[in-house]
């Protein structure tokens, strides 16, 4: 048996309750998609923190995962995933910024298809090593800078973006196909707004989802 298996095993009765009062919490700020929130309660978290904030992995909060980078907040990965997926009837989602994988593991079962990128070639290898060992096979990984997508396999029904840029990329509007959600962190820090972009074929419109504190979408 891996060591994710075992930590899932061994996590079982004790985080029961721990698990629903998170989910309870996330009911309370007003996440309604049962999909959601049962992926919330289902992904083993714990599994994707150091072994040393294990028992903190249920708690609303973002984590340090190390090389300066954090896991989301899982209000957060539950509203943006919510988000993109209202009205979604496509097939491929594009994610900028994998990190330890945490919001790619509770979106994959709900889409066809994950193209996800991650600058850090250091922590996308054992990213994928952990997503592999959890039973995930829709996602296809790459390193390399967000900034410029990943024009191969658009343009995506939908794009997600776990790091905040100063603007919105150019060339994440290009790779996104007619119909398609685009939700992105934007702004400097202390100051980021999470926005939801959707492309109406010969325009795009823009609405806010509120204010969000995420790690710099690093350029270049
Ligand atoms: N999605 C993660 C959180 C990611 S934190 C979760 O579920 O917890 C943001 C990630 O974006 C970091 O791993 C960081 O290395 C990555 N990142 C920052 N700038 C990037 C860029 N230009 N291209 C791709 N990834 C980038």
């Amino acid at each position: 048996m891996n060591e994710a298996r075992q930590g899932i095993q061994g996590i079982g009765m004790t985080s029961a309750r721990t698990r629903d009062r998170l989910v309870q919490r996330l009911v309370e700020q007003g996440i309604r998609s049962p999909a959601v929130l049962e992926r919330i309660r289902n992904v083993p978290r714990h599994l994707f923190v150091d072994e040393a904030l294990a028992s903190r992995a249920y708690e609303d909060t973002a984590l340090p995962i190390g090389l300066g980078q954090t896991i989301s907040q899982p209000y957060i990965v539950a509203k943006m995933t919510e988000a993109l997926l209202e009205n979604f009837h496509g097939e491929t989602v594009l994610e900028i910024g994998t990190g330890c994988g945490y919001q790619t593991m509770v979106l994959s079962p709900l889409v066809k298809k994950i193209y996800s990128v991650e600058r850090l070639p250091e922590l996308l290898r054992k990213t994928r090593q952990r997503l592999r060992d959890l039973d995930i096979y829709n996602v296809q990984f790459r390193p390399g800078d967000g900034w410029e997508g990943w024009p191969k396999y658009g343009p995506y029904d939908g794009i997600i973006v776990t790091a905040a840029a100063p603007e919105i990329p150019e060339k994440l509007l290009q790779q996104l196909a007619p119909g398609g959600r685009l939700i992105i962190p934007v702004g400097p820090t202390g100051k980021q707004e999470l926005l939801l972009v959707t492309n109406m074929q010969d325009h795009f419109t823009q609405s806010s989802l509120g204010a969000v504190c995420f790690v710099p979408l690093v350029q270049g």
